[in-house]
């Protein structure tokens, strides 16, 4: 309660976080939002209803991004890549062994990059993110990755709960940032997460109406 009141002026939306970005034309063909969608795979039961998930978003007209741990407690089957991405989904980067350890000095990290950048090539990846939303944004020029979506815009509970204050992509050490909306866990359970999805929309419907983007994480 006390964290509620203390946190109460950034949370869920800070003040400003709606300002686009310089010479920014709009979305394209004048729309009016953009909404993103995706998915971190933490774990082998979230690795068996990445298809169900993908068929239900299908059926309901969605396309979004599955994230997986290369080095973690699952191996991703190659052919489960080559379906999602078939159907026009996409695989991206979820850490590389989901320890907490990626940034754990620059010298452990370039190591890990090297990795992640071999794992990148070799799945067509071009987006990351790091588990447990841990960055160093200085460091992000040793990824070989067209975006990263480590960060939000605001989130007192996250361990590195500062964020970068905006919704909108921007530019950072060479590297995409695109921010996220963390507040959606739901193991990749399709029937949970439209359930989730729908009584969490409160907050991305403020902040799809304050900002114009929202970009929701599950997990
Ligand atoms: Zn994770």
């Amino acid at each position: 309660m006390r964290l509620r009141k203390r946190i109460a002026d950034v949370w869920p939306i800070m003040p400003g976080s709606e300002r686009t970005p310089e010479n920014w034309p709009g979305w394209p063909e004048g729309k009016k939002f953009a909404f993103v969608l995706t998915h971190d795979v933490e774990s082998k039961t979230g690795l068996g209803r990445c298809q169900p998930l993908m068929q239900l978003e299908m059926e309901l007209g969605f396309r979004s991004s599955f994230n997986f741990i290369p080095e973690g407690s699952y191996r991703v089957p190659a052919e489960l890549r080559e379906e999602l991405t078939a159907n026009g989904f996409e695989v991206g980067i979820h850490d590389l062994k989901h320890d907490g350890r990626l940034f754990a000095s620059l010298h452990a990290f370039k190591r890990r990059a090297a990795r992640i950048n071999s794992y990148a090539r070799e799945w067509g990846a071009s987006g990351f993110r790091s588990g447990f939303m841990l960055r160093n944004l200085d460091w992000l020029h040793n990824l070989d990755v067209q975006y990263d979506a480590s960060t939000f815009d605001t989130d007192p509970f996250e361990p590195q709960p500062e964020g970068c204050k905006g919704v909108k992509p921007s530019s950072h050490s060479g590297c995409r940032v695109r921010p996220s909306l963390t507040r959606l866990t739901v193991n990749n359970q399709p029937s949970i997460l439209l359930q989730t999805v729908t009584s969490s929309f409160p907050i991305p419907c403020r902040r799809i109406r304050h900002s114009s983007y929202c970009c929701a994480r599950t997990r």
